[in-house]
C-alpha cells in the first residue's frame, strides 16, 4: 500500500513539475553540460538544435551539434574546451557554422576557423560563408574544358587536368604526393588561380617550410594555407577541408578559378574516425564510422566547373591520400578513388629507382581532363601512355632476352628516352608550350641518339635555344596548337641542339 502510494505522489510531482516548466524560446534554447571529454560535450536540455549549429557555452568556448540524441546532444568543441565545466550552461545559436572567406586571406596561414596563425595582423574578410553548402547541382554546371597546367611533364602529358576537375594523388609514404602539389601551385603563377592548400594533421614545421617555400617562389600572393596540425584537436583536423573549401568558393562564385589541395584525406578521416568513436557512434568496416564515404564525397563534389550563367567559375581539387604499402584496394583509398575523377598514382618502386616523379603510367588516368588538354600537346602525348606502360613490361622481359629483334629494342631504346624526359626536378615547373617540344623531339625519335644520361642535359640546352627563339614557343603557347611553321621551326631547334650531343 506504501509503495503505491509513494509512487502516486511520484507521479504527480512530475506532473507538476511538467507543468510549470519554463517552455520558452529562451529556456528551450539553452542546455547544461552533463559530460565533457577529448573535446566533445554532451549537453542535456537543448531543444530545436540543428544538426551542424553552433553552440556557445557560458565561457565564451563554442562548438558543433553532430549527434542529436534523445536525452543529449554531442558537440564538437574547436575553441576554448579547457573552459567548460561540467554544469556550464549551453546555448544554442541559430548560426550554422560559418568561416571567413575572401581576398584577404590570401598570402596567410590560417586556422580552419580562419585566424591567422602566421603572426600576422588580424584578417578582414569579405564575406562569411557556411562551412558545409550543399554542392552545385548538374543544372549550374558545365563540363570541364578549360587545361589546369600542373607543369609537371608526366601530368600534363599523360594524365591532364582540367579546371573544376577533381584528381587524386594517391601513394605510399614519401614519394612526393606533396611535391607535385606544392609544384602545381608554383606553376599558377600569372594563370589567374587562387590556391588552397589544406594541411590536415601535419607537423607544423613542414607546413611553416612550406609557406617559405611558396613565399620564395612568389606563389604565395595568390596562396592561403588553412593548417590543423597533428597536434590539433580531432574535430579541427576534420574541419580544416570545409573550411579550405568555403574559402575556395567565394572564388568560384565570383566567376574566378580556384585549386584547392586536401593534404591529406587519410588523416582525415583518422580524424573523423577518432571523432566519431568519442561520440560513440558505432564503428563501421576497419573501424570507420559508416558515412566516412559520405565525409569525403560532400566534400569533393563541391568542386565545380560553373556554367556561363553563374559566372563560369571553378573549383579543382587535388586531394591526396596515402597509402599503406601501395594498397589501394583499402577502404578510404577506394572511396575516394570512385568519387574524384581520375588518380595520379605514386610508386615507391619508381621513386626508389630514381623515376621521379614516380608517377606509375599505367594505373594512373585522368577521365575528364583530356578535352581540357591543348591541341598541341594531344598530338604530342597521343600513344605516349600506352606506349610507356608497355615498357615496363619490355624492359623487365628484356633482361632475359639478349636476342630481341631490331625492332622491339629500338621501341626499347625510345623509351628508355621517353622516361628520362618525363623526369622532374622539385620546384621547376615547365611551361606547356616547352613541355610540347620535348615531347616532340622524344616521341618523333630526335633523341634515339643521345645517350639516355645526357638526356636530361639535352632538354635544358633546347629549352635555352627556344628561349634565344622566342617565336616558336610564342606561336605554340598562344595557338594551343603546333602550326606547320612553328613545326618547322622546332625541327630545326631540335636538330640544331643535337649537334651538340651526337
Ligand atoms: P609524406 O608521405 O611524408 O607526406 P609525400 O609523399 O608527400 O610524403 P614529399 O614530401 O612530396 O612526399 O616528397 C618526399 C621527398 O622526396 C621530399 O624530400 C621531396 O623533396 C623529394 N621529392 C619529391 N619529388 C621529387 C622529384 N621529382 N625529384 C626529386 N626529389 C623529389
Ligand atoms: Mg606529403
Amino acid at each position: 500500500m506504501a509503495v503505491t502510494d509513494t509512487i502516486a505522489h511520484l507521479i504527480q510531482n512530475i506532473e507538476r513539475r511538467l507543468d510549470s516548466a519554463d517552455v520558452s524560446p529562451e529556456r528551450a534554447s539553452s542546455g547544461e553540460v552533463v559530460s565533457l571529454g577529448d573535446g566533445i560535450a554532451k549537453v542535456a536540455g537543448l531543444r530545436n538544435v540543428a544538426y551542424n549549429e553552433v553552440i556557445e557555452f557560458e565561457s565564451g568556448a563554442k562548438g558543433v551539434a553532430l549527434n542529436l540524441e534523445e536525452y543529449s546532444v554531442g558537440v564538437v568543441v574547436f575553441s576554448g574546451f579547457s573552459t567548460i565545466s561540467e554544469g556550464m550552461v549551453a546555448k544554442s545559436t541559430g548560426r550554422i557554422l560559418e568561416i571567413p572567406v575572401g581576398e584577404s586571406l590570401l598570402g596567410r596561414v590560417v586556422d580552419p576557423l580562419g585566424n591567422p596563425i602566421d603572426g600576422g595582423p588580424a584578417i578582414t574578410p569579405a564575406a562569411f560563408y557556411p562551412a558545409e553548402r550543399v554542392a552545385s547541382g548538374v543544372m549550374s554546371r558545365k563540363s570541364v574544358h578549360e587545361p589546369l597546367q600542373t607543369g609537371i611533364k608526366a601530368i600534363d602529358a599523360l594524365v591532364p587536368i582540367g579546371r573544376g576537375q577533381r584528381e587524386l594523388i594517391i601513394g605510399d609514404r614519401q614519394t612526393g604526393k606533396t611535391q607535385v602539389a606544392i609544384d602545381t601551385i608554383l606553376n599558377q603563377k600569372g594563370q589567374n588561380m587562387k590556391c588552397i592548400y589544406v594541411a590536415i594533421g601535419q607537423k607544423d614545421s613542414k607546413v611553416v617550410a612550406l609557406a617559405e617555400e611558396l613565399k620564395r617562389a612568389g606563389a604565395m600572393e595568390y596562396t592561403t594555407i588553412v593548417s590543423a596540425g597533428s597536434s590539433a584537436p580531432a574535430s579541427m583536423q576534420w574541419l580544416a577541408p570545409y573550411a579550405g573549401c568555403a574559402m575556395g568558393e567565394y572564388f568560384m562564385l565570383k566567376g574566378e578559378h580556384a585549386l584547392i589541395i586536401y593534404d591529406d584525406l587519410s588523416k582525415h578521416a583518422n580524424a573523423y574516425r577518432e571523432m566519431s568513436l568519442l561520440l560513440r557512434r558505432p564503428p563501421g568496416r576497419e573501424a570507420y564510422p559508416g558515412d566516412v564515404f559520405y565525409l569525403h564525397s560532400r566534400l569533393l563534389e563541391r568542386s565545380a566547373k560553373l556554367n556561363d550563367e553563374l559566372g563560369a567559375g571553378s573549383l579543382t581539387a587535388l586531394p591526396i591520400i596515402e597509402t599503406q604499402a601501395g594498397d589501394i584496394s583499402a577502404y578510404v583509398p577506394t572511396n575516394v578513388i570512385s568519387i574524384t575523377d581520375g588518380q595520379i598514382f605514386l610508386e615507391s618502386n619508381l621513386f626508389n629507382a630514381g623515376i621521379k616523379p614516380a608517377i606509375n603510367v599505367g594505373s594512373s588516368v585522368s577521365r575528364v581532363g583530356g578535352s581540357a588538354q591543348t591541341k598541341a600537346m594531344k598530338k604530342v602525348a597521343g600513344t605516349l601512355k600506352l606506349s610507356l606502360a608497355q615498357f615496363r613490361e619490355l624492359e623487365a622481359f628484356s633482361q632475359f632476352a639478349s636476342d630481341l629483334d631490331a625492332d622491339t629494342r629500338r621501341d626499347l631504346e625510345r623509351w628508355k628516352r621517353m622516361v628520362e624526359i618525363l623526369k622532374q626536378d622539385v620546384y621547376s615547373p615547365v611551361p606547356f608550350e616547352k613541355q610540347v617540344a620535348i615531347i616532340y623531339a622524344g616521341t618523333n625519335g630526335y633523341l634515339d641518339a643521345v645517350a639516355v644520361d645526357r638526356i636530361g642535359e639535352f632538354e635544358k640546352t633546347l629549352y635555352l635555344e627556344l628561349d634565344r627563339e622566342q617565336i616558336i614557343l610564342a606561336s605554340i603557347r598562344e595557338k594551343r596548337e603546333m602550326t606547320d611553321e612553328a613545326k618547322a621551326g622546332l625541327e630545326t631547334m631540335i636538330k640544331k641542339t643535337l649537334e651538340l650531343f651526337v
